[in-house]
């Protein structure tokens, strides 16, 4: 590969060269949705971070299988190892099948992803969809001696395993600290300790989502499906793991554990995470009445919301910050970075357009290797955008004719900018992204080209009355000496 990529590996704490374990094919694992409601904000984070993990590692030349997990059964409330199952609670409450609101869920979910521009990835497997996988998986763990069953319960035991190897390693926890607090439970409980957690879980007779397994009728335990589906798509060891820090515990470190106890190793070589999300400087919650969901954002149809905000502002927004940083979402901010991102947009059509001379005067040499090395420096999309802007102060140099480009360099500058603004950050301008394809643009191309013909032809009547229409429809059109330029 051409690049060295660098990242982050939450587990070693330490940026680390990227060596894929089977070049030139890399398995990427990220943990998806529990699909029970509306996509907001906390979705779309670790999306467009892994979207751009994704689309980076295919432009190395690596052969790149994504596998997102959608995650329908066994995640219970608080996360915890009691309590309703999430996507039950949300059927009974709205009298549905269970099935009926994953699918409403999912599909919103994708509605919105697709908004984003975030690409589909390689495989999108549900957990209901694995249950075998599971059972199997938790049979491992069984027999490796590291779970035992309990009323028709499976449980993972903490305290066993990390007298192997070491619980608790992803997130810092001093396990010896939590063994210490949760002491045992007397007998209160099916758990021996409330450190352990499930594995499988016996469905009362209320529980909806059942299936036949050696120990009960039940349903997996939520950190069972990812050790599940990875090692079945990925292999048993794989590549990147990644999801947003909230995962870490106990989810990630769970998963970390199953895999060391069933196949006597970690599954993954490198563990992401992105950073949170807060809005005006708070952690976003229901309760707290400043939750906003995606659609919300796209309509402007929320009280802390000044006006609606397009998918690209939000993606842009998400992206002017590096993936380990918190975010702070705020009106302002998005106003802020939707002036940003039309400037670079504007440049951007603009750089299509310019004019080449004999000669440069300016010297865009170093603009491709700085996007590169930012972008090899584990994802630092700011350093990208920052190196993206710097370059468009001669755009708009030469484009005032100040300055000049050779043909040479004229093509090599519009080629990094469609490889960074399209094809790695996936960005576009609103109104290309409103009105879905580039053919609209060219579509108004046209008209203008034609109205540029009429006036050449001094036919009056057919250049105003394109003008005048398209004006009418809301088109700025401004006519320049080398044509014309429009937004809409
Ligand atoms: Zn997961």
């Amino acid at each position: 590969m051409e690049h060295t990529l660098y990242i982050y590996n939450t587990l070693t704490r330490k940026k680390e060269q990227f060596i894929p374990i089977h070049e030139p094919h890399v398995g990427l694992y990220v943990c998806g949705p529990t699909v029970y409601g509306d996509p907001h904000l906390g979705h779309a984070r670790p999306a467009i971070t892994f979207d751009i993990l994704f689309r980076y590692l295919k432009h190395l030349g690596y052969k790149v299988r994504y596998v997102r997990n959608i995650t329908d059964v066994g995640h219970l409330e608080n996360d915890a190892d009691e309590g309703e199952d999430k996507i039950a609670k949300k059927a009974r409450l709205d009298q549905l099948e269970p099935m009926e609101v994953v699918q409403y869920y999912l599909n919103r979910y994708r509605k919105a992803m697709e908004a984003l521009k975030v690409l589909s990835p390689s495989i999108e497997p549900h957990a209901s969809g694995h249950i075998m996988e599971q059972i199997e998986f938790t049979q491992k763990i069984l027999d490796a001696g590291y779970a035992y069953e309990s009323e028709g319960s499976v449980y993972f035991d903490v305290e066993k395993y990390n007298r192997d190897y070491q619980y608790g390693k992803l997130s810092g926890r001093n396990i010896d600290e939590m063994l210490e607090t949760t002491r045992d439970l007397d007998g209160q409980s099916e758990k021996r300790r409330s450190i352990d957690f499930a594995l499988w879980k016996k469905a009362s007779p209320e529980h909806i989502m059942r299936w036949k397994s050696p120990w009960s009728q039940g349903f997996p335990g939520w950190h069972m499906e990812c050790s599940a589906m990875g090692t079945k798509y990925l292999g048993e060891q794989f590549d990147i793991h990644g999801g947003g820090m909230d995962l870490m515990f106990p989810h990630h470190e769970c998963e970390i554990a199953q895999s060391c106890a069933a196949l006597g190793k970690d599954s993954v070589k490198y563990w992401m995470h992105n950073n949170m999300i807060t809005i005006n400087g708070q952690k976003m919650g229901k309760s707290l009445g400043n939750f906003i969901t995606l659609e919300e954002f796209f309509t402007g149809n929320h009280v802390l919301l000044t006006k609606a905000f397009s998918p690209m502002t939000i993606r842009f927004f998400i992206l002017q910050a590096h993936y380990r940083s918190t975010v702070d979402f705020s009106s302002e901010a998005l106003e802020a970075s939707e002036k940003g991102l039309e400037r670079l947009m504007e440049g951007y059509a603009r750089l299509q357009k310019l004019q080449a001379s004999a000669t440069s005067s300016v010297n865009i040499s170093e603009v491709r290797k700085k996007c590169e090395d930012a972008m090899a420096d584990d994802l630092n999309t700011p350093m990208v955008i920052s190196a993206l802007f710097d370059a468009l102060r001669s755009v708009n140099l030469i484009h005032d004719g100040k300055e000049t480009i050779s043909q040479a360099d004229l093509s090599e500058l519009q080629s990094v900018f469609k490889l960074y603004i399209e094809d790695l950050l996936g960005l576009q301008s609103d109104s290309a992204s409103a009105n879905g394809t580039e053919a609209y643009q060219k579509a108004v191309d046209l008209l203008l080209n034609i109205r540029l013909e009429a006036k050449k032809n001094k036919d009056w009547a057919t250049s105003d009355k394109i003008r005048n229409e398209l004006t009418a429809m809301g088109f700025e059109i401004k006519d320049t000496k080398d044509g014309f330029e429009w937004k809409l």
